[in-house]
């Protein structure tokens, strides 16, 4: 049977790598929908390659424009724009599995669509799941979701988890049982990004352009920068939080330079399970498509020997203090971890605007989190995208009193 898929963010690094794995199953896979910010360019092309059943752009001009070109091209894929164009097409009866690769915020609402249409979810965009929490898990569990995670760290955490808890569905299944399955902890490799032996002098003067430049992973610009930070392992510490039910105090970063070992699961027995591969994101992309299945993803196979060698050390929180805050907001709960995630959105995009320094991302971060009224109702989409409106409004003004 051939599987309807809907890519959020399909002109992204994400989006690409999925369209890789599928034009290698066409058997399989067939594209109903491409979503995209305002990437006309990119949007028509792939649009003329795939033919998908819809496209949706953010906006209704670049909607516009994107209709004038594949008419022009007799490219019968209908397109729409905006938010109910995204519901829409994540929405629909036809579509089986939503990949959800939209960065940042601006993935929330179509990705908890997902969830509540109870479609299989495979969850790119670690963001939607950091603001919304218990309600993104509960609307998945109580709709039948299949939640899969492609980030590559849970994949590989997903992969070490013993079958008996996975066999059933997802992730979102095997919430609470993983102390009774010998499950001790979780250790979260991290690469350490560009800057990893760099001094905190050092730090102060780091271009964009130097911190988009990851040593291991080719990724968009602001989950580049967030590797840079440490702010992207945060990010997945809370993310791990919310998909494997862990005590955060069992949940260790280590940082492995060569990522090679994608995360590792370690049991009462003494047993440690680790995932290994190139690091290539069609691996996990590949894994959660077929699952339980396995297909092939077009990643080279890992040559140990060339690799020879793998380090571990310990993060340091003084010269990479967004780590630092994370733990400390996902300690506050509540609207903590949206306004940590909100500012952090806020300050990358002005450190790419060279509007504010690389230290800076931490230091308005945290005094966003001072300033915010931290609520611990986040029950409702609409309070939790409140406080993420807020959390802008405060840490750009952070911005200007720093100017
Ligand atoms: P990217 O910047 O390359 O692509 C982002 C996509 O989202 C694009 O298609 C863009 O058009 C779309 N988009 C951006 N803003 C939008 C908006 N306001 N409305 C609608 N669409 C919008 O990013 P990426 O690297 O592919 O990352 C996507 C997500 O996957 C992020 O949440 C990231 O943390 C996560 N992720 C990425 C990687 C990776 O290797 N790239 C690995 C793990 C997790
Ligand atoms: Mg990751």
């Amino acid at each position: 049977m051939m599987q309807q898929i809907t890519i959020l963010g399909a002109t992204g690094s994400i989006g690409s790598s999925t369209l890789d794995v599928i034009g290698r199953h066409p058997e399989r896979y067939q594209v109903y929908a491409l979503t995209a910010n305002t990437n006309v360019d990119v949007q028509a092309k792939l649009c003329l390659q795939w033919t998908p059943r819809f496209a949706v752009m953010n906006d209704e001009d670049s909607a516009a424009e994107l209709r004038k070109r594949l008419q022009a091209e007799n490219c019968p894929t209908r397109v729409l724009s905006g938010e109910n164009g995204l519901l829409q097409v994540v929405e629909d009866d036809a579509v089986e599995c939503v990949v959800a690769a939209i960065v940042g915020a601006a993935g929330l609402v179509p990705t908890l669509a997902a969830a509540r249409a109870g479609k299989r979810v495979l969850l790119a965009n670690k963001e939607a799941l950091v603001m919304s929490g218990q309600l993104f898990i509960d609307t998945a569990r109580e709709n039948n979701a299949v939640l899969l995670p492609v980030d590559s760290e849970h994949n590989a955490i997903f992969q070490c988890m013993p079958d008996s808890l996975t066999q059933h569905h997802s992730s979102v299944k095997m919430t609470n049982q993983a102390a009774n399955s010998g499950i001790e902890r979780i250790l979260l490799t991290a690469s350490g990004g560009p800057f990893r032996t760099w001094s905190a002098e050092q730090l102060q003067d780091v271009t964009p352009e130097q911190a988009v430049n990851h040593p291991n992973w080719d990724m968009g610009r602001k989950i580049s920068v967030d590797s840079a930070t440490l702010m992207n392992k945060g990010l997945e510490l809370i993310e791990a939080y919310w998909l494997f039910d862990m005590d955060i105090a069992n949940i260790d970063v280590v940082i492995h330079p060569q990522s090679v070992i994608h995360s590792m699961v370690t049991y009462s027995d003494g047993s440690v399970l680790a995932q290994l591969g190139n690091p290539d994101m069609r691996t996990p992309i590949a894994h959660t498509l077929a699952w339980p299945e396995r297909i092939e993803s077009g990643v080279e196979p890992l040559n140990i020997i060339d690799v020879a060698q793998l380090d571990f050390e310990k993060p340091d929180l003084q010269r990479f203090p967004c780590l630092r805050l994370c733990y400390q907001a996902i300690k506050t709960g509540g609207t903590a971890t949206i306004v940590l995630n909100a500012a952090n959105e806020i300050a990358v995009a002005a450190f790419l605007d060279e509007k504010i320094g690389f230290n800076d991302i931490a230091v308005l971060i945290e005094q966003a989190l001072e300033k915010s009224e931290i609520s611990s109702d986040v029950s409702s989409l609409e309070k939790i995208l409140a406080a993420d409106a807020k959390a802008r409004i405060i840490t750009n003004e952070c911005i200007r009193a720093m100017q």
